[in-house]
């Protein structure tokens, strides 16, 4: 709202000053006019609303209506710098531009690349800054199994928490023989503290296209599915405006840049059920049905949307793409230790001082998001991350210095999950934050099978009797059971996963229930 407000604003004085802006006069910005656009999310939340100048990258940040005609006059007509607006360091000496602050420095932005630079709604810009050329590329001058082996070399794997190696999916899909074939790309991300995707499908819309189009392909597939929930508006509308344009660029649907190959995409809505972000129920809620998991096998590579072999990856997993065909395997490899290769975007948020939305290397330890990119603990000393929202799991002081990626996590019982990370000062009650994520999840069961429905009903009921000093020493035994048995039994990946933020702070923050439980006493 902040940022926009400003856009217009600055708009509004540019018309009353007559000074010429290459978006009215629809050409590329040159010595004598200015351009004015609203790019994506820059991902400094906590300094926003942000304004950047080009081509000088100064960074002006918590903007406010108010300041803009003394940006206008100073720092675009003029070549000054507003002191007042510049993110400082410690001692107050200014950071000349974006790219020499510790939050953006510490980054590796490859699927954020073009967010807060490009304007989204733009395909030109995207076609500028060397869009749709690994669409190209793999459309005249690979075969479908060097793409595959591209993408399998690279070891990309999904970034939608399961980490299933990308290529090997892809290969699957494209070995079946039926004629008709789906991608999907899931832009459903419904963990609380998670904005990775909406980011991306905001601020680079033409992005996640390109990487489906690649997919297609690889798999010989014409049609794709985004579904993406709606209460991400503006992703819908810059998705959609995307396409169009696509469309009207002859790069999207019949006969794609005269080659013969066909490829349509389609948006499809969720209306904010956590639970359709588990494969089998988000396609079941693409076909219109109730979305809800079933039992696999069969799997969705073979039998996924409208019961045809399906490539389901997440957003993110689909804006790497274009950088591993562009830049190749080797490249990617060289990024993150072994298996785990490539960048991560990650939401930031809780008590941290720069919340907002980063991507580092796969293996970047917390320490370094939290204290080096993060500026560090907000209101007391560091206790605890939650990870990966309801699915992953909390991570303490001892995982400082761990490396975070897929296997690491997984050797401690957690995972990135989509990435989002939660950060937590020795003030938070660890109990109190279980009781927030079993509630969650609680509410989100779709309640197909029992163990999920009546098991997580259970253990939110004992830890809202913890949390009210009711509990009894063996409330936790029987948490645990439950945990274990929810883990073991569940149908789907939310109920597998449930019970996850109770196990791990009952393995770290034992001491906690035990005094919550003992103070009545
Ligand atoms: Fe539904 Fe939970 Fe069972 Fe998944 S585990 S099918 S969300 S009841």
């Amino acid at each position: 709202g902040g940022s926009l407000q400003i856009y217009e604003r600055m708009q509004q004085l540019m018309e009353e000053k007559n000074i010429p802006c290459s978006i009215w006069l629809e050409e590329e910005p040159h010595g004598e006019t200015i351009g004015l656009k609203k790019s994506g999310c820059h991902g400094f939340c906590e300094m926003g609303p942000l304004l950047r100048i080009e081509p000088m990258g100064w960074l002006y940040i918590k903007v406010k209506v108010e300041d803009c005609e003394e940006i206008l006059e100073k720092s675009i007509l003029g070549d000054e710098v507003i002191d007042r607006l510049v993110y400082k360091d410690a001692e107050g000496n200014p950071y000349q531009c974006q790219e020499e602050i510790p939050f953006y420095r510490n980054q590796m932005r490859l699927a954020l690349e073009h967010c807060g630079h490009i304007n989204a709604e733009s395909i030109k810009e995207y076609i500028a800054v060397g869009g749709y050329s690994a669409m190209a590329k793999a459309l005249f001058d690979m075969t479908q199994t060097e793409i595959i082996d591209e993408i399998t070399k690279s070891c990309l794997r999904g970034r939608g928490g399961g980490g299933f190696p990308t290529g090997k999916k892809w290969a699957q899909v494209q070995a079946q023989t039926d004629p008709v074939k789906y991608i999907v790309c899931n832009g459903d991300e419904g963990d609380p503290g998670a904005f990775m995707d909406r980011s991306m499908m905001e601020g680079d819309p033409h992005r996640v296209l390109e990487g489906m189009m690649i997919a297609g392909i690889a798999t010989g597939a014409h049609e794709g599915y985004i579904y993406v929930r709606a209460e991400y508006p503006l992703a819908v509308a810059r998705l959609q405006r995307a396409i169009e344009l696509a469309e009207e660029f002859g790069i999207l649907g019949e006969n794609i840049l005269n080659s013969g190959y066909d490829f349509w995409i389609h948006i499809s809505q969720g209306a904010g059920a956590f639970v359709c972000g588990e494969g089998s129920a988000l396609t079941a809620s693409i076909e219109g049905n109730r979305g809800m998991p079933r039992v696999k096998p069969p799997r969705t590579v073979e039998h996924g949307l409208f019961q045809k072999p399906t490539v389901l990856n997440n957003v993110e997993t689909y804006c790497n793409v274009p950088t591993i065909i562009l830049k190749g395997s080797e490249w990617y490899q060289s990024i993150g230790p072994e298996g785990n290769h490539g960048t991560k975007a990650f939401a930031l948020t809780g008590n941290v001082n720069n919340t907002g939305l980063i991507e580092v290397p796969m293996g970047t330890t917390l320490r370094q998001i939290i204290f080096d990119l993060g500026g560090g603990v907000k209101g007391g000393d560091f206790k605890a991350v939650q990870i990966g929202g309801p699915s992953g799991g909390c991570l303490t002081k001892e995982h400082l210095d761990m490396r975070l990626d897929f296997d690491s996590l997984k050797k401690v019982g957690a995972m990135i999950g989509s990435g989002g990370l939660v950060v937590m000062n020795d003030k938070s009650c660890m109990v109190e934050v279980a009781r927030f994520f079993m509630n969650f999840t609680q509410n989100e069961s779709c309640g197909k099978c029992i163990p999920c429905r009546e098991g997580t009903k259970r253990m939110l009921e004992i830890l809202e009797r913890i949390v009210a000093g009711q509990g009894t020493l063996e409330d936790l035994d029987l948490l645990q059971e439950l945990a274990d048995t929810i883990t073991e039994t569940a149908l789907c990946g939310l109920g597998k996963s449930a019970a996850f933020p109770v196990i791990s702070t009952l393995k770290y923050f034992r001491d906690e229930y035990v005094a919550h439980v003992q103070d009545k006493n």
